[in-house]
């Protein structure tokens, strides 16, 4: 079972999971998720929730039942139930002692590439400070042409950035229907052909707002990141202890390893104008598959902080690679050709001693 062995899972809650049909929030059924994710975190699981709800929420306590609203108006809906759906979450995990943190995205946040390896870093923090990141689109400010408008493409970029070993897509179906009369689920897709997509459309109003479609969609970038994606049936208490125990569902497999996919991502990714020069011990190290160290480092061009893509020139002048460095041009100044070991000395705070890691390179 997929679940078992991974170890970066990425949630997606869709309204009608957390949302009643009076736009009231399911406490009991988000304790009992709760429940769930605080078993499987004992075993090492990093988790991440990517919530909808803002909206319905939003209009139950403005009392506004109207279901076909205007953009502005949910924008305004969603800035009211926002803080209601996290305080929610907070309430719940905080009886677990579990933190939350809140990230609100805009789809520039995960299609620009260097503002993704900002949200990537913050993630990665929040990990570190033992928080599980709950998410939404920041529906207040984005309109129609600069928004996702569903969680489902939202979650699995969000899967992607963080390099998620898996996300869970929670319906109100148990995955997709080879059929609606016969109701037999699909168990495994490989490849999202027509025949899965004639699935879709005999099926297609019994679904939410995202609907299969956008599900799909979100399965088609997680299959290309490495990541395996279920849709399952979120209605149930308990809804990921059950689905570790019955693994009724469909998944969706990756077509490439998240690391090949990774790599892919960062070559194809606008880099800055930042460049590092190598000795030869260096360029020897990065060719038989090591990482950069800042022994090997003779000189820094440009101007650049930690997270970004630079280029790194051998000792003949030649680009060998391009990385996302861990460390800003300020700081491998101050510790170029020095041992890792003298690193955190000099700089006078601990940190990796790896300047880009070799799953952040890619050679040229
Ligand atoms: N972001 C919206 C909300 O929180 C939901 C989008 C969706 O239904 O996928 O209300």
């Amino acid at each position: 079972m997929y679940i078992n062995k991974a170890k970066k899972i990425v949630l997606k809650i869709g309204s009608s999971n957390v949302v009643d049909s009076r736009g009231k929030l399911k406490e009991k059924w988000l304790k009992s998720l709760v429940k769930d994710i605080e078993k499987l975190r004992k075993n090492g699981k990093e988790f991440v929730i990517v919530s909808s709800g803002a909206i319905a929420l939003g209009q139950n306590y403005s009392k506004i039942k109207k279901k076909r609203l205007k953009i502005e108006m949910s924008q305004a809906l969603a800035s009211i139930g926002q803080i209601h759906l996290t305080n929610t979450y907070r309430k719940i995990f905080e009886k677990r002692k579990i933190k939350i943190g809140q990230i609100l995205i805009s789809p520039d946040d995960t299609e620009q590439r260097r503002r993704a390896i900002n949200v990537k870093r913050t993630f990665e923090n929040l990990f570190k400070l033992g928080a599980i990141p709950i998410v939404n689109e920041n529906d207040t400010t984005a309109t129609t042409e600069i928004k996702y408008g569903d969680n489902d493409r939202l979650a699995a970029r969000v899967a992607q950035i963080i390099s998620a070993n898996i996300l869970i897509n929670f319906s109100d179906v148990d995955g997709l229907y080879e059929s609606s009369e016969n109701k037999k689920v699909v168990k495994e897709v490989k490849n999202i052909n027509d025949e899965i997509y004639s699935f879709v459309e005999n099926k297609k109003n019994s679904y939410g707002s995202g609907g299969m479609g956008t599900k799909l969609d979100a399965a088609k970038i997680c299959m290309n990141s490495g990541c395996y994606m279920a849709i399952a049936n979120g209605k149930h208490i308990n809804p990921l202890d059950k689905l570790v125990k019955t693994n009724i569902c469909t998944w969706f497999l990756p077509k490439v390893s998240s690391l090949d996919a990774r790599k892919k991502w960062i070559v194809s990714s606008i880099g800055s104008n930042g460049k590092i020069y190598i000795d030869n011990g260096a360029s020897k190290a990065l060719r038989n598959g090591k990482s950069l160290l800042p022994a090997g480092i003779t000189k820094v061009e440009g101007k650049f902080l930690k997270g970004e893509n630079i280029l790194i020139v051998d000792e003949s002048g030649k680009d060998c690679a391009r990385g996302i460095t861990s460390f800003s041009s300020e700081e491998i100044n101050k510790v170029k050709g020095l041992k890792s070991d003298q690193i955190e000395n000099i700089l006078g705070y601990s940190s990796k001693s790896e300047i880009i890691h070799r799953d952040d390179m890619v050679k040229l």
